[in-house]
């Protein structure tokens, strides 16, 4: 089996740097977001999470992981953000299409174990439905004592093919 050639990208995002830095003007912009809120969503590299909202930089917090799952690790960026930051309205943003709709949490775990003898210690939080995944993120979010201002939360699924941002209603709260 001949190895897979790979060429790191990071010499070419490198020289692009240097034309962006030639260019930039953002100087002394304020730390806080001007809009006050936040977005949490996937890693997905086809959501550019500026271009979908008509955002611009400086406005809003973006979190992002894998699937957009409410972690205890994004608790803890939210809870900065409200608390130290400002921010009063979060977005969580699933996708279509996303990568965790085609993992088995079970298998993916068994396969890491038989390969290097540790189960994650993590939950990867797979899911089937990205609507019923943005509830479950949003209950998350009202359950956890660290957020104080839950008054402003929505919920979204984005459609990769076209686009659209699509509201997920809360059956309860
Ligand atoms: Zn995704």
């Amino acid at each position: 089996m001949t190895p897979e050639s790979f060429e790191p990208n990071t010499p070419e995002l490198l020289s692009h740097n240097t034309v962006f830095a030639g260019q930039f003007d953002q100087i002394h912009r304020q730390v806080n977001p001007s809009r006050r809120m936040v977005i949490v969503t996937c890693m997905d590299s086809r959501m550019d999470i500026f271009q979908i909202l008509g955002l611009e930089n400086g406005e809003a917090h973006i979190i992002r992981n894998a699937g957009g799952v409410v972690t205890d690790d994004v608790i803890r960026s939210l809870c900065l953000s409200q608390r130290k930051m400002g921010t009063r309205e979060i977005i969580l943003m699933h996708h279509t299409d996303c990568g965790l709709q085609h993992v088995s949490e079970d298998d993916f775990r068994a396969s890491i174990e038989a390969e290097i003898g540790v189960r994650p210690w993590w939950a990867l939080e797979s899911f089937a439905d990205p609507y019923a995944d943005v509830r479950q993120s949003i209950q998350r979010l009202y359950m956890t004592p660290f957020l104080i201002h839950k008054e402003h939360v929505r919920g979204f699924v984005y459609d990769v093919d076209s686009g659209l941002l699509r509201e997920v209603e809360l059956s309860h709260r």
